[in-house]
Formats: structure tokens, sequence, C-alpha cells
């Protein structure tokens, strides 16, 4: 209320100093010493000291005037709004800032036996067990804020039967009337139960899951309030890795804390949550460690791969955020002793200078000395990996429950991005029907072939070209049969290649020399050559649909390398759904020359191949000029695809590999709500959409229309895109469970 709060450089509240130095007085050689070991006269003792505390950070005296305290308190309420933590908050939340807070006013009793804070299931695992935490002879404050670590509320059973008791009724009457998991927070004074909140709790994916799961077999929520009720995002827990257990068996167990949030994490310990943020962005896999979970520190939590305290309970605030990020957290763990000065944590007589490695396990608290080996999640185990029967995992089948239920309210397809047959086979596994976009280019990063790539780019003459086209042309094709054969008949959207070039030539002077020694030429000459090629802005360069117009063989190349691929499979009674799509239009003479093409190769294959197979042609639409002539496009797609990655480029004339410099700011400042490359503009990019479906359906009522770029995996993008009335949405594999619940979500909502 009067600012009294941690100082940049202090790493601790204040006024827990004076209580830890007043403790250190009175008790020099106890190690841990209660705030209820402090008596009557200790207490005055600290009420001076914090007046004079107060006085000295704030300059003013502690009022005395209740009225004085009370709209104190009011106004810190309001101002936490835009406190910093606040603030990172909303951002992750995609709260409004302009919505602002409220602010309650109620009598309160004092508590003088114990406060709490309980779940009516378990926030971790969903488990209908009533789990939660109390503190004897504090405030629920103590409780939540986590600088205490209080006693499970089991304990209550035989030190307050009776309490016990009132607290399990007011469990079932709480469920009863909210239908959901409830978090709320209890105090006793001299034996009575008094509520003080309650509210739906925050919980993990996993719990999220079987809560919803449970619920509808309980018969309390019905199949579509299960579906709307987990976010969609976080159902990514559920695909996250727990520690391997040979791995688990061999390593050093440390230190046991409470598991506040699952999974497995392991990373190079820092103290401090700017260091952690910076490590991070390095490319570190980094722990936050701090001696209370502070909420100040969710910056850290949120970069972090897991968080690790010495104090606080799995209720704190910090501990329900880590939970509902989807991060590891185990808190509590007494044992540990953060000396933040020396940049060390200490267990036992042994000692971890930052920057040393530790593995958390959030299921169970364990803290391992090292860097364990992480093993696959349950639903990854019996999708994927088949080393999991589906009937022997609970957390399997309340997931794939859901999903079927998912599946039967929502009208958008989902498809994948993919170029590799195993990608093909995991999407698949997560219920995606079929690739919206294959590209092709991502088939020549590995091993000899992106030589021959880089060839076929640097060629200076048609012969040459083709030579590089040659020994391509029977790679692509074994490709695309093993796409064809994992996608067992559902359709393949493949995009013609789409480099910008910088991605492929060879940059420095050992890739150059290798490659001049492999294609026989002199490294000048392909230095020369990569210097004629340098583009200054290759996004905006020799890419997509350009490519193929000027070099009409390589569109031929890699068109009849699909339909040969597409009549071999064809020949052995395999459906095969071929959507040849051509990147980056802008003009409609330059889909139709590309378009002429492809449908005259299709003619030659089949004709020389014997076999008829059926395919399409469409295009990208992922250039503003393209969206306003989309009627004209039209005209020869059957489909378009939007590149939502670089149609939020070209309109925002920002660059997608730049923006991270700026962006951040962007947001901070409210000039823009959250990042366009990660959520779709509605407003400007979502209006030129609009344009290019309106202008597409007047030339070709059935167009099909489908959205590939990253917004195809975003919640929020979905739900847009499920108003725009698209056919489908495409995303990477592991994305493909969440854009099924959040299709569902959109049809629901
Ligand atoms: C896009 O631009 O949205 C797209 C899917 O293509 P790429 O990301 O390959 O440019
Ligand atoms: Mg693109």
């Amino acid at each position: 209320v009067m600012g009294v709060q941690k100082r940049e450089g202090e790493s601790h509240d204040p006024f827990e100093v004076v209580i830890e130095n007043l403790k250190h007085e009175l008790f020099p050689r106890k190690h841990e010493v209660m705030d209820t070991d402090l008596d009557e006269e200790a207490l005055k003792t600290l009420v001076h000291r914090f007046k004079a505390l107060v006085k000295e950070r704030s300059g003013e005296s502690f009022p005395e005037d209740p009225m004085t305290q009370l709209f104190g308190a009011i106004h810190a309420v309001f101002r936490s709004w835009n406190n910093e933590r606040a603030v990172i908050y909303r951002r992750k939340y995609k709260i409004p800032a302009e919505w602002g807070t409220a602010v309650n006013v109620q009598a309160m009793v004092f508590g003088k036996s114990g406060s709490g804070v309980a779940f009516t299931r378990d926030p971790a695992t969903g488990e209908k067990v009533f789990y939660g935490e109390f503190l004897i002879d504090a405030q629920g404050e103590d409780v939540v804020a986590g600088v205490r670590t209080p006693e499970p509320v089991a304990n209550l059973k035989s030190k307050m039967p009776s309490t016990y008791r009132e607290l399990e009724k007011v469990c079932q009457r709480l469920e009863s009337h909210f239908h959901d998991m409830q978090d709320f927070e209890f105090t006793i004074e001299d034996g009575r139960f008094f509520m003080l909140q309650t509210r739906n709790g925050k919980r993990t994916g996993v719990a999220a899951v079987r809560i919803a799961v449970e619920m509808v077999q309980e018969k309390r929520i019905s199949k579509k309030e299960a579906v709307k009720r987990v976010p969609a995002d976080s159902l990514s827990q559920l695909l996250s890795p727990i520690f391997d257990h040979e791995s688990r068996r061999g390593s050093q167990l440390i230190a046991r804390g409470l598991p506040a949030g699952p999974g497995a994490a392991s990373g190079h310990i820092y103290f401090n949550p700017y260091e952690v943020e910076a490590r991070v962005a390095a490319g570190e896999k980094v722990l936050l460690v701090r001696t209370e979970t502070s909420p100040e520190d969710i910056r850290g939590m949120l970069a972090a791969e897991g968080t690790l305290t010495a104090r606080g309970g799995v209720s704190s605030h910090a501990a329900l955020v880590a939970r509902q990020l989807g991060k590891v957290c185990v808190c509590g763990a007494s044992s540990l002793q953060i000396d933040y000065e020396r940049g060390i944590l200490k267990v036992g007589d042994r000692v971890f200078p930052k920057g040393e490695y530790l593995s958390i396990d959030g299921s169970t608290g364990e803290i391992f000395a090292g860097k364990l080996k992480t093993a696959s999640s349950e639903v990854i185990q019996v999708l994927l990996e088949k080393t999991l029967a589906p009937q022997k995992s609970p957390t399997y089948q309340n997931f794939a429950k859901l999903m079927e239920w998912a599946d039967e309210y929502r009208r958008l397809d989902v498809r994948t991005n993919a170029d590799q047959p195993e990608q093909v086979q995991n999407a698949l596994a997560f219920g995606a029907e079929g690739i919206g976009l294959c590209r092709t280019e991502h088939m020549f990063f590995e091993g000899e072939r992106i030589d021959i790539m880089r060839e076929m780019i640097l060629a200076e003459t048609m012969p040459d070209r083709q030579k590089a086209l040659d020994k391509l042309l029977p790679l692509q094709r074994g490709d695309f049969i093993e796409i064809f054969l994992a996608l067992k008949g559902h359709p393949a959207n493949i995009r013609l290649i789409d480099p910008p070039l910088h991605e492929f030539l060879p940059h420095t002077e050992a890739q150059q020399k290798d490659l001049a020694k492999k294609l026989g030429i002199s490294v000048e000459r392909v230095a020369k050559r990569v210097h004629d090629l340098h583009e200054f802005n290759p996004m905006l360069g020799h890419r997509g649909c350009r490519l193929g117009v000027v070099f009409p063989e390589i569109t031929q190349m890699q068109v009849r390398a699909i339909f040969e691929a597409a009549a071999t499979v064809a020949q052995a009674k395999i459906t095969v759904q071929p959507e040849i799509m051509v990147p980056l239009v802008s003009y409609h003479p330059e889909v139709k020359h590309q378009i002429q093409l492809i449908h005259q190769t299709a003619k030659d294959v089949m004709k020389a191949k014997r076999e008829k197979f059926s395919y399409k042609v469409g295009t990208m639409i992922e250039v503003p000029r393209a969206c306003l002539i989309a009627d004209a496009i039209a005209q020869e797609a059957e489909f378009f695809s939007f590149g939502t990655n670089d149609l939020t480029q070209t309109t925002l004339a920002m660059s997608r590999d730049d923006s991270g410099s700026f962006l951040p700011n962007y947001q901070e400042k409210q000039i823009i709500p959250q990042n366009p490359f990660a959520s779709i503009d509605t407003v400007g990019v979502g209006e030129l959409m609009r344009i290019a479906i309106e202008k597409g359906r007047r030339t070709r009522k059935t167009i099909k229309l489908g959205v590939c770029g990253e917004h195809g995996g975003d919640p929020d993008s979905i739900r847009f895109f499920h108003d725009l009335g698209l056919s489908y949405v495409s995303c990477s594999p592991f994305r493909v469970p969440i854009a099924r619940l959040a299709a569902a979500q959109a049809a629901l909502s």
C-alpha cells in the first residue's frame, strides 16, 4: 500500500528481512523458526520495526486512522492492475488492459486458529480428492504469498476433526453449485469455520482434461461444456516429456519439494529472473531457482523450463501460475539454501554454483543433480511410439474421449504441415486429415541433397540446370511415394518449390570450397555466382512462383515427380489425392502460366504411365495483390490456401524474421494486442482474407479454402478462420490436437 517493497538489487521482501533478523536475534541457534515462535513481546518489537521501515522507505508514518488504511488498500488494488506482473500475465492470457480491476470491501474475521486454501479436486492431476493446505495461526495471505510452507489439509482431520468434516461438505456443495473444480480460501476462528472466497481453480492441462471428462461421467456437465472448458493450448502439456525410468534410477536425488507443476525439466540453474530470460534468449535450457515463489518472477518462469523454490506451497500464486502455463514447478524444498549474493545453491554440504545442471520432476517433487534423460508423455507413448497400451493409460483415455467429443462438434477440417513421412504418420496419429502444406524445399535440407539443390540454383545455363534437375527428379519421386503411402488415402497439398535463395546458398568459404569440389568447378566461380545471386531482400526476391516462371523446367521436374509417384501408388490400388499448389502468386498470368504447365505435365505422365489419377491445382494466397484479384486467380485455381505468414509479412511490410527486435516493445506500449505472426491480425490481414474469399467464391462457388501459415495452430486465429467459413486449417503435427479442440470450441462459441 505504501510502496515499501523489494527494490532493484534486493532479493527479499524488506518486511521478511525484518522478520528474519528478529528471529535470528531471538533464536540464534535454531535453524527453522516459525512465525508462531514469536511471542507477544516479540510481535510488539516487530510492529515497531515495521513502522520504522515504512517511515524510512516511504518518508511517511504508518497511518493509524482506519479509513486512511482502508482507502490506501483500495487504491493499492486499483494500482496493482498496472504492476509489472499483472502486465506480463495479461499479455500471456490476452486480457485487454482497458478492462481494469474491481475491489471488494468486506468484513473479515481474524482467523485466529488458522487459514488455508483448498481445491475440490487435485489441480495437478485432476483426481477427485480433497486437496489443500493450511497454516495454523496465520492469515490467508501467508498461504497464497508463498513465503511460508503450509501443512497438507489432510492433517486437519486429526487436528480439527469437525472443521475437516465441514470442509468436506463445503467441497461438495461448491461443486454442485458451480459445476466446476473450485479453489477456495477458508479461515478458522476459535473452532468456527469461515469461507473467504471461491473461484474456478486453475489447473494443469492433464487435470483440465481429466476433470472435464469425469464431470461428464458424473453427469455434472454436458459433453459440449466439457469441450468448451479445456483451454485448447493446455493440451500441449499432455504431450510434454517425463523423466526416463532408467535415467531416474541411476541418478542422484539431492532433495525433495512439493510437486507443484507436473512434467520433467532439466536445465542450467539461475537465480535471477532477468538472467534466466537472457540465458534462454541465448539458447540455453534453464531452471529458475528461487528461495520463495514470488509472483514477480513470472518473466523468469515463462522463459525457464521449470521453477524450483525452497519455500512456498503448491497453492502459492506462483505455483498456480506455473501450472496454468504448463511449466514444471517444484516448490517448498526446504533443504535448499540459496545465496543470491554469491550465486550459489547449497543442499546439505553440496554446493551448486549458478550455471550448474539440475533436473526437477514436478509430478513427484524430486530434485536431481545433473541432467536426466526425459521420456515421452503417456499420450505420445500410446499414439506415436506404441510402447504403452491405450487401456493402461487413463490419461490417454481421457484425452481420446475429449478429442472424440471435439470431433463431433467441429466443422473445420484439421490438416498438417509436413514434409517427411514420419511427420505425416505422427500427424495422422494425432488426428490430422491430410497434408495442408508440404514445403518441398524442406525435402532438400539434409545431407547430400542440399548440394544438388545448390547445383540447380547456381546453374548458369539451361543444360547445367537440367543436369541438376535430372538428379533431383528420382529423389523427389521417391519422397512423394513414401508420403502418399504414409497418408493412407488422405489428400496431400504439395507446394512447388519456394526457396528464399539465401536459405540455400553456400555462404561460408568452407561451404563454397566443398561445393566447388563436388561440382568440379573453381571456388572462384562458385563465389562469383553466390555474389551474383545475392539479394538485398530475399523474402521479397526471386522466390515462390517467380522461380518456376523464369525456369519452367523446375516446375516441370517437380510436377513430374509428384505425378509419377501418384501413378505408381495408384497402380498399387491405393488412393492418392495430390493437390498441387503454386506459391507467392501476385498476377493472373503467372498463375495461368504455372497451372498450364502442371496440366500439360499431368497429361504427359498419364499417357506415359497409362494410369489415370485425379488431382487438383491451386495457389497460395500470401500477397495482398493476390487477395485483391482473387476472382481472376480463381479462374485457374481450384483451391486457395492462405499463407498467413507471408500475408502478414507483406501486408504489414514487417519482416517475419526481423520483427522480434521491436514487436515486444510494441506490445509493451499496447500498440498491438499480440504478435501478429502468432495470432492473426483480424482487422488488417483478416480484411484482405475476407476480400479474397468473397472474390474467389464469386468466380468459383465451391472453391476450397484453407490456411497453412503458423496461425493454423493458434486457437484465437482458428476461431476467426471458422467464422470466415474456411474448410480447413493446417498446422504442425504436435499442434493437431490443439487445433481440433480449438475448431470445436469455435463451432460451439
Ligand atoms: C506462409 O507464408 O504462410 C506459408 C505457409 O509459407 P512459408 O511459411 O513457407 O513462407
Ligand atoms: Mg509463404
